[in-house]
Protein backbone atom coordinates (compact mmCIF):
# COMPACT_ATOMS: atom_id res chain seq x y z
CA UNK A 1 0.00 0.00 0.00
CA UNK A 2 1.16 3.04 -1.12
CA UNK A 3 0.59 4.77 2.36
CA UNK A 4 -2.80 5.98 1.47
CA UNK A 5 -5.94 5.57 3.89
CA UNK A 6 -8.72 3.34 3.47
CA UNK A 7 -12.27 4.53 5.11
CA UNK A 8 -14.08 1.06 5.41
CA UNK A 9 -11.19 -1.67 4.46
CA UNK A 10 -13.90 -4.41 5.15
CA UNK A 11 -15.75 -3.65 2.03
CA UNK A 12 -13.10 -1.61 0.05
CA UNK A 13 -10.70 -4.72 -0.24
CA UNK A 14 -12.76 -7.47 0.23
CA UNK A 15 -11.67 -10.42 -2.12
CA UNK A 16 -13.33 -9.85 -5.51
CA UNK A 17 -14.72 -13.09 -5.29
CA UNK A 18 -16.35 -12.32 -1.88
CA UNK A 19 -17.53 -9.42 -3.19
CA UNK A 20 -19.53 -11.08 -6.07
CA UNK A 21 -21.03 -13.45 -3.77
CA UNK A 22 -22.32 -10.18 -2.22
CA UNK A 23 -23.55 -8.82 -4.95
CA UNK A 24 -25.67 -11.97 -5.80
CA UNK A 25 -27.22 -11.71 -2.65
CA UNK A 26 -27.75 -8.40 -2.53
CA UNK A 27 -28.97 -8.58 -6.03
CA UNK A 28 -31.70 -11.41 -5.39
CA UNK A 29 -33.15 -9.35 -2.05
CA UNK A 30 -33.45 -6.53 -4.72
CA UNK A 31 -35.01 -7.71 -7.48
CA UNK A 32 -37.69 -9.51 -4.84
CA UNK A 33 -38.19 -6.10 -3.28
CA UNK A 34 -38.43 -4.34 -6.99
CA UNK A 35 -41.22 -7.06 -7.96
CA UNK A 36 -43.35 -6.65 -5.12
CA UNK A 37 -43.55 -3.20 -4.68
CA UNK A 38 -42.80 -1.21 -7.95
CA UNK A 39 -45.27 -1.48 -10.49
CA UNK A 40 -43.01 -0.69 -13.28
CA UNK A 41 -40.99 -4.24 -12.50
CA UNK A 42 -43.91 -5.93 -11.55
CA UNK A 43 -45.39 -5.67 -15.35
CA UNK A 44 -41.62 -5.85 -17.43
CA UNK A 45 -41.05 -9.25 -15.07
CA UNK A 46 -44.48 -9.89 -16.36
CA UNK A 47 -43.75 -8.81 -20.22
CA UNK A 48 -40.25 -10.81 -20.52
CA UNK A 49 -41.62 -14.35 -18.49
CA UNK A 50 -38.84 -13.51 -15.82
CA UNK A 51 -39.16 -14.28 -12.23
CA UNK A 52 -37.05 -13.09 -9.37
CA UNK A 53 -35.91 -16.91 -8.52
CA UNK A 54 -34.38 -16.78 -12.02
CA UNK A 55 -31.73 -14.61 -10.77
CA UNK A 56 -29.23 -17.62 -9.85
CA UNK A 57 -25.88 -15.80 -11.03
CA UNK A 58 -25.09 -12.76 -11.58
CA UNK A 59 -24.78 -12.68 -15.10
CA UNK A 60 -28.87 -13.73 -14.75
CA UNK A 61 -29.25 -10.14 -14.89
CA UNK A 62 -29.02 -10.02 -18.20
CA UNK A 63 -32.55 -11.53 -18.12
CA UNK A 64 -33.46 -8.50 -16.53
CA UNK A 65 -34.97 -5.30 -18.39
CA UNK A 66 -33.03 -1.87 -18.75
CA UNK A 67 -34.46 1.08 -16.86
CA UNK A 68 -34.51 4.56 -18.68
CA UNK A 69 -35.02 7.62 -17.68
CA UNK A 70 -37.99 8.41 -19.10
CA UNK A 71 -39.42 5.96 -17.50
CA UNK A 72 -38.93 7.24 -14.07
CA UNK A 73 -40.30 10.55 -15.35
CA UNK A 74 -43.30 8.32 -16.73
CA UNK A 75 -43.60 7.44 -12.88
CA UNK A 76 -43.13 11.34 -11.54
CA UNK A 77 -43.29 11.69 -8.70
CA UNK A 78 -43.41 8.77 -6.36
CA UNK A 79 -44.07 5.80 -9.29
CA UNK A 80 -40.23 3.80 -8.84
CA UNK A 81 -40.59 4.10 -4.80
CA UNK A 82 -40.84 0.58 -3.26
CA UNK A 83 -41.36 2.10 0.25
CA UNK A 84 -44.39 3.86 1.69
CA UNK A 85 -43.80 8.01 1.71
CA UNK A 86 -43.97 7.73 5.50
CA UNK A 87 -40.76 5.19 5.84
CA UNK A 88 -39.04 8.30 3.20
CA UNK A 89 -37.08 10.24 5.18
CA UNK A 90 -35.15 12.58 2.23
CA UNK A 91 -36.71 13.53 -1.27
CA UNK A 92 -33.73 14.61 -4.27
CA UNK A 93 -34.69 15.49 -7.80
CA UNK A 94 -32.14 15.37 -10.92
CA UNK A 95 -32.20 17.72 -13.83
CA UNK A 96 -32.25 16.80 -16.76
CA UNK A 97 -32.24 18.83 -20.53
CA UNK A 98 -35.77 18.46 -20.97
CA UNK A 99 -39.27 17.79 -19.28
CA UNK A 100 -39.63 16.50 -16.24
CA UNK A 101 -37.74 16.48 -13.40
CA UNK A 102 -36.98 12.58 -12.11
CA UNK A 103 -36.93 12.10 -8.08
CA UNK A 104 -35.25 10.06 -6.06
CA UNK A 105 -36.05 9.14 -2.43
CA UNK A 106 -34.28 7.57 0.55
CA UNK A 107 -34.81 5.82 3.77
CA UNK A 108 -32.76 6.50 6.63
CA UNK A 109 -30.70 3.41 6.07
CA UNK A 110 -30.36 4.62 2.37
CA UNK A 111 -29.02 8.19 3.69
CA UNK A 112 -26.73 6.07 5.95
CA UNK A 113 -25.04 3.91 3.53
CA UNK A 114 -24.72 7.32 1.22
CA UNK A 115 -22.81 9.11 3.62
CA UNK A 116 -20.59 6.16 4.42
CA UNK A 117 -20.01 5.73 0.33
CA UNK A 118 -18.85 9.96 0.55
CA UNK A 119 -16.85 9.04 3.53
CA UNK A 120 -15.04 6.45 1.34
CA UNK A 121 -14.42 8.83 -1.35
CA UNK A 122 -13.03 11.60 0.74
CA UNK A 123 -10.68 9.78 2.48
CA UNK A 124 -9.80 8.07 -0.50
CA UNK A 125 -8.20 11.60 -1.84
CA UNK A 126 -6.40 11.97 1.41
CA UNK A 127 -8.83 14.19 3.08
CA UNK A 128 -8.95 13.68 7.31
CA UNK A 129 -10.62 15.02 9.96
CA UNK A 130 -8.13 17.74 10.34
CA UNK A 131 -8.94 19.32 7.24
CA UNK A 132 -11.55 22.47 6.62
CA UNK A 133 -13.62 21.36 3.54
CA UNK A 134 -15.39 23.98 1.76
CA UNK A 135 -18.38 22.94 -0.33
CA UNK A 136 -19.10 24.73 -3.84
CA UNK A 137 -21.88 22.78 -4.89
CA UNK A 138 -25.40 23.74 -4.42
CA UNK A 139 -27.42 22.48 -1.81
CA UNK A 140 -31.31 21.51 -2.26
CA UNK A 141 -32.64 19.44 -4.68
CA UNK A 142 -29.05 18.58 -6.23
CA UNK A 143 -27.66 15.96 -4.34
CA UNK A 144 -24.00 16.90 -4.60
CA UNK A 145 -24.07 19.48 -1.84
CA UNK A 146 -25.94 17.31 0.63
CA UNK A 147 -24.17 14.49 -0.28
CA UNK A 148 -20.78 15.48 0.23
CA UNK A 149 -21.79 17.34 3.42
CA UNK A 150 -22.60 14.43 5.56
CA UNK A 151 -19.90 12.71 4.13
CA UNK A 152 -17.02 15.19 5.22
CA UNK A 153 -18.89 15.77 8.76
CA UNK A 154 -19.00 11.63 9.38
CA UNK A 155 -15.27 11.58 8.71
CA UNK A 156 -15.08 14.70 11.16
CA UNK A 157 -13.74 17.21 9.21
CA UNK A 158 -14.67 21.30 9.45
CA UNK A 159 -17.41 21.58 6.75
CA UNK A 160 -18.13 25.15 5.37
CA UNK A 161 -21.58 24.96 3.37
CA UNK A 162 -20.86 27.82 1.08
CA UNK A 163 -22.80 26.58 -1.79
CA UNK A 164 -22.86 28.85 -4.95
CA UNK A 165 -21.74 32.01 -4.55
CA UNK A 166 -19.44 34.74 -6.27
CA UNK A 167 -16.50 32.98 -7.16
CA UNK A 168 -14.38 36.02 -5.08
CA UNK A 169 -16.30 35.78 -1.82
CA UNK A 170 -14.98 32.15 -2.35
CA UNK A 171 -11.49 32.58 -2.34
CA UNK A 172 -11.97 35.31 0.71
CA UNK A 173 -13.60 32.76 2.83
CA UNK A 174 -10.78 30.23 1.50
CA UNK A 175 -8.24 32.46 3.05
CA UNK A 176 -9.76 33.73 6.07
CA UNK A 177 -10.89 30.37 6.74
CA UNK A 178 -7.64 28.58 5.73
CA UNK A 179 -10.10 26.36 4.04
CA UNK A 180 -7.76 23.18 2.77
CA UNK A 181 -10.18 20.82 0.36
CA UNK A 182 -12.72 22.28 -1.83
CA UNK A 183 -15.59 20.40 -3.34
CA UNK A 184 -17.58 21.28 -6.23
CA UNK A 185 -17.72 21.40 -10.30
CA UNK A 186 -13.73 21.51 -12.40
CA UNK A 187 -14.92 24.38 -14.31
CA UNK A 188 -16.31 26.53 -11.27
CA UNK A 189 -13.34 25.89 -9.62
CA UNK A 190 -11.00 27.79 -12.71
CA UNK A 191 -13.37 30.75 -12.19
CA UNK A 192 -12.42 30.86 -8.54
CA UNK A 193 -8.69 30.28 -9.49
CA UNK A 194 -9.71 33.38 -12.21
CA UNK A 195 -11.24 35.53 -9.59
CA UNK A 196 -7.84 34.25 -7.21
CA UNK A 197 -6.07 36.37 -9.63
CA UNK A 198 -8.25 39.40 -10.17
CA UNK A 199 -8.08 39.68 -6.57
CA UNK A 200 -4.36 39.28 -6.31
CA UNK A 201 -4.55 36.67 -3.78
CA UNK A 202 -1.11 34.39 -4.26
CA UNK A 203 -2.29 30.66 -4.39
CA UNK A 204 0.70 29.89 -1.72
CA UNK A 205 -1.20 31.78 0.52
CA UNK A 206 -3.89 30.02 0.57
CA UNK A 207 -3.79 26.80 2.65
CA UNK A 208 -5.63 24.81 -0.21
CA UNK A 209 -4.03 20.71 -0.59
CA UNK A 210 -6.77 18.67 -2.13
CA UNK A 211 -9.87 19.23 -4.34
CA UNK A 212 -12.55 16.83 -5.37
CA UNK A 213 -14.54 17.71 -8.78
CA UNK A 214 -17.14 16.11 -10.46
CA UNK A 215 -20.94 16.75 -11.84
CA UNK A 216 -19.26 18.10 -15.10
CA UNK A 217 -16.99 15.86 -17.89
CA UNK A 218 -13.73 17.28 -17.18
CA UNK A 219 -10.22 16.00 -18.73
CA UNK A 220 -6.83 15.43 -17.88
CA UNK A 221 -6.00 19.61 -19.30
CA UNK A 222 -8.25 20.46 -16.97
CA UNK A 223 -6.89 18.91 -14.36
CA UNK A 224 -3.46 20.09 -14.80
CA UNK A 225 -5.30 23.80 -15.16
CA UNK A 226 -7.17 23.45 -11.70
CA UNK A 227 -4.02 21.75 -9.73
CA UNK A 228 -1.59 24.39 -11.61
CA UNK A 229 -3.70 27.33 -10.56
CA UNK A 230 -4.93 26.54 -7.38
CA UNK A 231 -1.52 24.42 -6.36
CA UNK A 232 -3.81 21.57 -5.31
CA UNK A 233 -4.70 17.86 -6.08
CA UNK A 234 -7.67 17.51 -8.17
CA UNK A 235 -9.26 13.90 -7.78
CA UNK A 236 -12.38 13.25 -10.40
CA UNK A 237 -15.17 11.97 -8.55
CA UNK A 238 -18.38 9.98 -9.85
CA UNK A 239 -22.27 9.75 -8.94
CA UNK A 240 -25.49 9.46 -10.35
CA UNK A 241 -28.43 11.34 -8.79
CA UNK A 242 -31.10 8.41 -9.73
CA UNK A 243 -29.09 5.97 -8.01
CA UNK A 244 -28.22 7.83 -4.98
CA UNK A 245 -25.57 10.65 -5.65
CA UNK A 246 -21.86 11.26 -5.31
CA UNK A 247 -19.83 8.26 -3.66
CA UNK A 248 -20.72 5.96 -6.64
CA UNK A 249 -17.05 6.07 -7.98
CA UNK A 250 -13.89 7.98 -6.83
CA UNK A 251 -10.37 7.74 -7.47
CA UNK A 252 -7.55 6.86 -5.17
CA UNK A 253 -4.43 8.25 -4.83
CA UNK A 254 -3.29 6.88 -7.71
CA UNK A 255 -5.81 8.33 -10.11
CA UNK A 256 -5.91 5.54 -11.96
CA UNK A 257 -9.75 5.44 -12.67
CA UNK A 258 -12.46 5.56 -10.62
CA UNK A 259 -12.90 3.20 -7.49
CA UNK A 260 -16.71 1.82 -7.99
CA UNK A 261 -18.90 0.91 -4.52
CA UNK A 262 -19.46 -2.43 -6.15
CA UNK A 263 -20.77 -3.71 -2.47
CA UNK A 264 -23.40 -1.11 -3.30
CA UNK A 265 -23.79 -0.80 -7.35
CA UNK A 266 -23.90 -3.86 -9.96
CA UNK A 267 -22.09 -2.11 -13.33
CA UNK A 268 -22.49 -3.35 -16.38
CA UNK A 269 -20.79 -1.79 -19.73
CA UNK A 270 -23.10 -2.14 -22.74
CA UNK A 271 -23.15 -1.05 -26.13
CA UNK A 272 -25.67 2.00 -26.45
CA UNK A 273 -26.85 1.32 -29.78
CA UNK A 274 -27.98 -2.50 -29.35
CA UNK A 275 -28.12 -2.74 -25.09
CA UNK A 276 -25.33 -5.95 -25.44
CA UNK A 277 -23.24 -6.33 -22.59
CA UNK A 278 -19.58 -5.79 -23.54
CA UNK A 279 -16.80 -7.58 -21.96
CA UNK A 280 -14.38 -6.03 -19.18
CA UNK A 281 -12.86 -3.26 -20.90
CA UNK A 282 -14.56 -1.97 -24.04
CA UNK A 283 -16.05 0.89 -23.41
CA UNK A 284 -19.50 1.82 -23.61
CA UNK A 285 -22.57 2.94 -21.82
CA UNK A 286 -22.27 2.34 -17.99
CA UNK A 287 -25.66 0.37 -16.39
CA UNK A 288 -25.83 0.33 -12.76
CA UNK A 289 -28.10 -1.55 -10.46
CA UNK A 290 -28.72 -0.69 -6.52
CA UNK A 291 -27.80 -3.49 -4.37
CA UNK A 292 -28.55 -2.04 -1.22
CA UNK A 293 -31.61 0.91 -2.07
CA UNK A 294 -34.86 0.69 0.27
CA UNK A 295 -36.39 3.65 -0.85
CA UNK A 296 -35.74 3.33 -4.68
CA UNK A 297 -34.37 0.70 -6.15
CA UNK A 298 -33.64 0.46 -9.54
CA UNK A 299 -32.90 -2.36 -11.83
CA UNK A 300 -30.19 -1.81 -14.85
CA UNK A 301 -30.60 1.78 -14.63
CA UNK A 302 -28.83 3.18 -18.18
CA UNK A 303 -26.54 6.50 -17.20
CA UNK A 304 -25.92 7.53 -20.58
CA UNK A 305 -22.05 8.45 -19.26
CA UNK A 306 -19.95 6.31 -21.80
CA UNK A 307 -16.97 4.42 -20.05
CA UNK A 308 -14.84 1.15 -19.59
CA UNK A 309 -14.03 -0.92 -16.34
CA UNK A 310 -11.01 -2.21 -15.18
CA UNK A 311 -10.97 -5.12 -12.91
CA UNK A 312 -6.94 -5.18 -12.86
CA UNK A 313 -6.40 -5.03 -8.73
CA UNK A 314 -5.09 -1.28 -8.01
CA UNK A 315 -1.76 -0.34 -6.17
CA UNK A 316 -4.07 1.30 -3.49
CA UNK A 317 -5.21 -2.26 -2.02
CA UNK A 318 -8.59 -1.54 -2.99
CA UNK A 319 -9.90 -4.70 -4.44
CA UNK A 320 -12.81 -2.29 -6.50
CA UNK A 321 -13.31 -2.27 -10.27
CA UNK A 322 -12.52 0.81 -11.73
CA UNK A 323 -14.10 3.26 -13.99
CA UNK A 324 -12.24 5.35 -16.68
CA UNK A 325 -13.10 8.87 -16.30
CA UNK A 326 -16.70 9.82 -18.13
CA UNK A 327 -15.87 10.81 -21.75
CA UNK A 328 -19.38 12.13 -22.26
CA UNK A 329 -22.97 12.09 -21.27
CA UNK A 330 -25.69 11.34 -23.75
CA UNK A 331 -28.11 12.96 -21.76
CA UNK A 332 -26.92 16.32 -21.78
CA UNK A 333 -26.47 16.64 -25.66
CA UNK A 334 -28.86 19.91 -27.18
CA UNK A 335 -28.70 19.28 -30.82
CA UNK A 336 -28.97 22.71 -32.58
CA UNK A 337 -29.61 23.01 -36.02
CA UNK A 338 -27.70 20.02 -36.56
CA UNK A 339 -24.47 20.43 -34.12
CA UNK A 340 -24.04 18.72 -30.87
CA UNK A 341 -24.05 20.87 -27.66
CA UNK A 342 -22.84 19.99 -24.33
CA UNK A 343 -23.35 22.49 -21.54
CA UNK A 344 -20.11 21.24 -19.69
CA UNK A 345 -18.31 22.37 -22.95
CA UNK A 346 -20.09 25.58 -22.41
CA UNK A 347 -19.06 25.97 -18.82
CA UNK A 348 -15.52 25.36 -19.75
CA UNK A 349 -15.10 28.43 -21.84
CA UNK A 350 -17.37 30.80 -19.56
CA UNK A 351 -15.32 29.61 -16.71
CA UNK A 352 -12.22 31.45 -18.60
CA UNK A 353 -13.73 34.98 -19.30
CA UNK A 354 -13.43 37.02 -16.41
CA UNK A 355 -16.24 38.94 -14.28
CA UNK A 356 -18.94 36.08 -14.85
CA UNK A 357 -21.22 34.61 -12.06
CA UNK A 358 -21.38 30.99 -11.03
CA UNK A 359 -24.57 29.82 -13.33
CA UNK A 360 -25.74 29.54 -16.82
CA UNK A 361 -28.13 28.65 -18.72
CA UNK A 362 -28.81 27.55 -22.09
CA UNK A 363 -32.48 28.01 -23.89
CA UNK A 364 -33.51 26.87 -27.15
CA UNK A 365 -36.56 28.24 -28.59
CA UNK A 366 -37.86 25.15 -31.17
CA UNK A 367 -41.05 27.59 -31.78
CA UNK A 368 -39.66 29.43 -34.54
CA UNK A 369 -38.70 27.71 -37.98
CA UNK A 370 -35.03 27.86 -36.91
CA UNK A 371 -33.35 26.39 -33.24
CA UNK A 372 -32.78 29.76 -31.71
CA UNK A 373 -30.52 29.34 -28.70
CA UNK A 374 -30.01 32.11 -25.82
CA UNK A 375 -27.45 32.01 -23.51
CA UNK A 376 -27.81 33.35 -20.27
CA UNK A 377 -24.76 34.13 -18.26
CA UNK A 378 -24.81 35.66 -14.70
CA UNK A 379 -22.35 38.46 -13.85
CA UNK A 380 -19.88 38.55 -10.85
CA UNK A 381 -21.70 39.98 -7.62
CA UNK A 382 -18.47 42.02 -6.94
CA UNK A 383 -17.42 43.52 -10.24
CA UNK A 384 -20.43 43.81 -12.07
CA UNK A 385 -19.77 45.99 -15.46
CA UNK A 386 -20.48 49.44 -14.30
CA UNK A 387 -22.20 51.02 -17.58
CA UNK A 388 -24.44 50.06 -20.14
CA UNK A 389 -21.31 50.30 -22.51
CA UNK A 390 -19.12 47.83 -20.69
CA UNK A 391 -22.15 45.40 -20.43
CA UNK A 392 -22.80 45.85 -24.03
CA UNK A 393 -19.43 44.48 -24.52
CA UNK A 394 -18.84 41.73 -22.13
CA UNK A 395 -22.04 40.17 -23.73
CA UNK A 396 -19.88 40.58 -27.05
CA UNK A 397 -16.92 39.16 -25.56
CA UNK A 398 -19.14 36.12 -24.52
CA UNK A 399 -21.20 35.62 -27.60
CA UNK A 400 -17.83 36.10 -29.78
CA UNK A 401 -16.00 33.30 -27.38
CA UNK A 402 -19.67 30.76 -27.77
CA UNK A 403 -19.45 31.29 -31.72
CA UNK A 404 -15.88 30.11 -31.77
CA UNK A 405 -17.17 26.82 -29.92
CA UNK A 406 -19.97 26.12 -31.35
CA UNK A 407 -19.24 27.57 -34.90
CA UNK A 408 -22.92 28.92 -34.72
CA UNK A 409 -24.05 32.52 -33.36
CA UNK A 410 -25.85 32.34 -30.57
CA UNK A 411 -27.75 35.65 -28.43
CA UNK A 412 -25.52 36.10 -25.22
CA UNK A 413 -28.42 38.00 -22.26
CA UNK A 414 -25.97 38.65 -19.01
CA UNK A 415 -28.12 38.97 -16.13
CA UNK A 416 -28.31 39.27 -11.75
CA UNK A 417 -26.23 37.49 -9.58
CA UNK A 418 -28.01 35.07 -8.53
CA UNK A 419 -31.29 35.62 -10.78
CA UNK A 420 -30.83 31.81 -13.28
CA UNK A 421 -32.46 29.07 -11.11
CA UNK A 422 -30.52 25.49 -12.54
CA UNK A 423 -32.77 23.35 -10.23
CA UNK A 424 -33.96 22.53 -13.26
CA UNK A 425 -30.81 21.78 -15.13
CA UNK A 426 -28.85 24.33 -16.94
CA UNK A 427 -30.50 23.96 -20.52
CA UNK A 428 -34.43 24.28 -21.12
CA UNK A 429 -36.57 23.50 -24.18
CA UNK A 430 -39.21 25.97 -25.33
CA UNK A 431 -41.03 23.41 -27.64
CA UNK A 432 -43.82 24.60 -29.61
CA UNK A 433 -47.32 23.72 -28.72
CA UNK A 434 -48.35 20.31 -30.24
CA UNK A 435 -50.82 21.19 -33.32
CA UNK A 436 -54.68 19.82 -32.44
ZN1 LIG B 1 -6.80 2.49 -6.08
Amino acid sequence: MAGGQIWDEQYECMPHREIEQLQLERLQATVNRAARNVAFYEQEFDKLGVYPEDIQSLADIQRLPFTEKQDLRDSYPYGFFAVPLREVVRIHQSSGTTGQPTVVGYTANDLRHWTELVARNLVAAGVTKDDVVQILFGYGVFTAGFGFHYGAEVIGASVIPVSHTDAQRQVEMMRDYRTTVIIGTPYYALRIAAAAEELGVDPHSLSLRIGLFGAEVWDERAREEIENSLLIKAFDVYGLAEIGGPGVSYECEHRCGLHIAEDHYLVEVINPETGEVLPPGAEGELVFTTLNKEAMPLLRYRSGDISRLDLEPCACGRTLARMSRVMGHSDDRLIVRGTNIFPDQVAEVLARIPGLGAQFQLLLDRTAALDQMEVHVEVAQDSPPDSVGGLIAMEQQVAERLQNLLGMSVAVKLVQPGSIDTSQGRTRIIEAPHES
